[in-house]
This record gives C-alpha cells, sequence and structure tokens, in this order.
C-alpha cells in the first residue's frame, strides 16, 4: 500500500479546479494529496473554451506551454453576433496575452494531472471514490473513501471539495454542519456538443464565435481545438431536453443551420463525433468556507455555461485561494483551518468573480437576453473602443472594468432607440 506522507491539504476532484489548486499549492511548498474517481485521461461533458482569464492563470502556473503542445489553440479574437449586433475584438492588441485556449477535457485534464504529478510533494490517487468526511467537533478533520486499495482515511488540516457541481464534500459538509449555505437559480437552456472536420480557414479562422438568440434559446459557439478539429456547441430550451436527445444528431445540425452565422460556417463540413448533451444545470452560488474545508470551482461556483465561463471561474478561484492560504495556515489554532480564517478568500472570490456569475445568473433565467444586455451588445456593435471593452469584460481578464461611464452613456442611447 503506498504510504501518504504527513498532509498539508486533501483535494477532492482533479480537474480543472483541482489539478490547478494542486499544482500551485504545491509551488507553494505545501504537501497535497489529490484524489478523483475517475481514471484519467478521462472525458467529461464540457465545451473546452478557457477565456482569457483562465487562460491568464494557466500561464502564470506553468501549465499553457504543456497545453499548446498538447494540441491547444489558441483563440486570439472573439466575435460576437446576434438579431441588431455583430462585433468582433482582438485579444492580441498591445499589452498583455489576453488570448484564450480551447483544448478538448479530455487531453486539458490529463496534462494538468501530469503537471501536478510532477511535483514531489503531490500524491495522486486516481479511482478513488470519497465517501464520507471525517468530522470533529464542528470540523472537517479529512476524508473517507474506497480506491484500487480498498477503504482508505485520510487526515489533512484543509480539505479542499474541487469535486463540481454535485460536489459530495459540499452536501456532506451541508447536511452534517450545516455549512456552505447555498442558493440556486435552474438554467432555462440545455446544451450539446460535437466536433468537425473540414472547417475551411476562410470561414472560421482564429475566432472564437458566439451567436445568440437566432430563435428564443438558441445560442451556439464555435472555435477550433486540438487535431484541425472545430467544436460546436448549441443551446436549446430546456424543455425540450427530452425530445432533442431523442435525435441529437439531426437535432444538432437543424439547430446549426437555424442560425444567424454559425450554420454556414460549418457548411462542407463533416460532423467527427457523437453528439453530447449537458442535461438539466443550476446556477449555484455556494459559501465557499466551513471549519476545516473549503470549495474551489463549480462545487463552490457553477454557472451556466452560455459565455463559457466556468473553466475561468474555477482556475480563477483556485488562484486566489492558493494565494490566501499560507496566511490561513500561520493564523491555524487547532487541528484544521478555521471558517473565519478563510473569510477572506470568500470576499476576494466574490469581488472578482461575482459579476460575472450574476451576469450568467441574469441571463440563464430567461431564453430571451434582457434589453439590458442586448443594449450593451448593440452598443458594442457601434463602436470598435466599445467592442474592446464589452469583450474584455467577456473574457474575463483581470484588467476589465465594466461598462465604463462611456459605455453605459452609449447602451442608454441604444435603449432609448430600440
Ligand atoms: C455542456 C457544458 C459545456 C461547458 N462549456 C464550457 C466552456 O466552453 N468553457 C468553460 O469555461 N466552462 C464550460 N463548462 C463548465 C465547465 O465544464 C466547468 O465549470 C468545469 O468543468 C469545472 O471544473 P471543476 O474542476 O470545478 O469540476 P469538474 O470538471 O466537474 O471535476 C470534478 C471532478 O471531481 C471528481 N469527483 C466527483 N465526486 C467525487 C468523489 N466523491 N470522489 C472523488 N472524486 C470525485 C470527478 O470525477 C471529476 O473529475 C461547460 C459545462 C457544460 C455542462
Amino acid at each position: 500500500m503506498q504510504t501518504i506522507p504527513e498532509l498539508d491539504v486533501i483535494i477532492v476532484g482533479a480537474r480543472v479546479a483541482g489539478s490547478a489548486a494542486a499544482i500551485m499549492l504545491a509551488q507553494s511548498g505545501w504537501r497535497v494529496l489529490l484524489l478523483d474517481k475517475a481514471a484519467f485521461p478521462s472525458d467529461t461533458i464540457s465545451t473546452h473554451i478557457v477565456l482569457s482569464g483562465g487562460a491568464q492563470v494557466l500561464s502564470r502556473m506553468g501549465a499553457m506551454e504543456r497545453l499548446e503542445r498538447a494540441g491547444g489553440f489558441r483563440f486570439s479574437s472573439m466575435r460576437t453576433l446576434g438579431p441588431g449586433f455583430d462585433f468582433h475584438a482582438d485579444l492580441q492588441a498591445a499589452g498583455p496575452d489576453r488570448r484564450g485556449l480551447c483544448l478538448g477535457r479530455e487531453k486539458m485534464d490529463a496534462v494538468m494531472l501530469e503537471l501536478a504529478g510532477s511535483f514531489e510533494r503531490v500524491t495522486i490517487q486516481q479511482e478513488f471514490r470519497m465517501t464520507d468526511l471525517v468530522i470533529e467537533h464542528d470540523a472537517v478533520l479529512g476524508v473517507r473513501g474506497e480506491g484500487r486499495t480498498g477503504a482508505r482515511e485520510f487526515h489533512a488540516p484543509l480539505v479542499i471539495g474541487a469535486d463540481g457541481m454535485r460536489s459530495s464534500v459540499a452536501k456532506i459538509a451541508e447536511q452534517r454542519l450545516r455549512a456552505f449555505r447555498r442558493s440556486e437559480v435552474p438554467c432555462a437552456r440545455a446544451y450539446y456538443y460535437a466536433y468537425f472536420e473540414g472547417v475551411a480557414r476562410d470561414r472560421l479562422g482564429d475566432q472564437l464565435v458566439t451567436e445568440f438568440e437566432a430563435s428564443p434559446g438558441a445560442g451556439n459557439l464555435l472555435c477550433r481545438c486540438e487535431n484541425d478539429r472545430v467544436v460546436a456547441a448549441a443551446a436549446f430550451d430546456a424543455n425540450q431536453m427530452h425530445s432533442f436527445r431523442s435525435e441529437p444528431g439531426a437535432n444538432l445540425q437543424r439547430h446549426l443551420n437555424e442560425s444567424i452565422a454559425v450554420g454556414a460556417m460549418l457548411a462542407g463540413a463533416r460532423r467527427a463525433s457523437r453528439v453530447r448533451s449537458s442535461g438539466l444545470l443550476r446556477n449555484t452560488y455556494r459559501d465557499p468556507v466551513a471549519n476545516g474545508a473549503l470549495l474551489l470551482g463549480d462545487c463552490g461556483l457553477h454557472v451556466d455555461p452560455l459565455f463559457g465561463q466556468g473553466h475561468s471561474m474555477a482556475l480563477i478561484s483556485a488562484e486566489i485561494a492558493c494565494a490566501l492560504l499560507p496566511a490561513c495556515f500561520s493564523a491555524r489554532g487547532g487541528k484544521s483551518l478555521s471558517a473565519e480564517a478563510m473569510a477572506p478568500f470568500t470576499a476576494r472570490r466574490d469581488e472578482v468573480l461575482m459579476r460575472h456569475f450574476r451576469a450568467s445568473e441574469r441571463a440563464s433565467r430567461d431564453l430571451t437576453l434582457s434589453a439590458t444586455t442586448l443594449a450593451a451588445y448593440r452598443a458594442a456593435s457601434r463602436e470598435q473602443w466599445a467592442a474592446d471593452e464589452m469583450i474584455q469584460f467577456a473574457q474575463m481578464s483581470s484588467e476589465a472594468r465594466f461598462p465604463s461611464f462611456r459605455f453605459a452613456r452609449l447602451m442608454a442611447q441604444e435603449a432609448r432607440a430600440a
């Protein structure tokens, strides 16, 4: 049986949030146990856009070169279109590198796990299913679960839940500690996606293309990814999930054909994979700290994929936690880190991410975009500086401040003109 050294942190879930946290904690000298019930490489239901904000975190932690070597496509501009608006912005303009990344999750997660495993301080256990938390006196002290070698129990001053939107860490702590207060809003849309081959470069270059509202609830995304493939995703009314699932290939194709511009970009291309769909989703906000435990990624903030923010939220929240945790460890009094000591994480995460989360949550409630959102898109269509400002925000760039006074004034003019 593998001997595990004394641990500082146990992380449950080894994809975007979990692996990123393990890498950054190891870089700061902490000893980490990274657990996942999956055996990697392992795919998951998700398209692959990493916006500028997330891509910048990947670069800072030293993962980007490996992801590019694995075939990750760096999109360097973004085009957004819909009824009455069509604008694009360059992500390579002067200043920091704001290109995004598009790489299938099977590859991306495997590369991140491999990088985490390259640190001596990180022990990885794949095919280990966490089944319970070790809880004593209102604090989490570790995890229990089943792995290849049978049942095991591990202890550490901090357990990080990075186990996704159906997080067991969050559920168990909610039931037993009344921790991780949660609020939820169902997503009006559901999603499906597939890969296409043979998409002509003059139709789709190095852009991330997103399109909204060819019909109520419709939305489409296109981007190149590894092996010269293109990932194409479509949003649809979640109430139609049953009928869409009965014939996913034909329905996705019909959806793309009925789009404003995306279908034409795929003309002549061949679908090169099966169609995968999301199931019904919820926007979930959780208070992310409890005594001895902290939530990262989807289990702390799960957002409608409409604007492709999930990976960036996971990466940005992991970076914030890893920057703040050394101070929390220094303040530790007992066997575990207290929720109070980790409160600065909640404050900083929410300060950075809530404006993005709320924007998605608002758009997620209804099948049509609000008059305010449409006014913002039309404003961005009018002037290039406005498109640049809007796309910096949409890309979750750390330097984005939105809307500026100038943009708000243009939006108000558009709203009055509508
Ligand atoms: C259809 C769809 C399209 C999307 N497209 C995009 C996009 O283009 N861009 C974007 O930014 N976001 C997108 N997202 C969102 C994105 O996929 C998530 O935000 C992201 O995967 C969150 O990463 P995570 O590490 O928090 O969780 P996950 O990726 O869900 O990983 C959780 C891990 O925890 C493990 N785990 C769970 N329970 C246990 C347990 N009990 N014991 C051990 N391990 C466990 C799982 O095996 C899994 O590996 C999309 C989502 C969907 C549904």
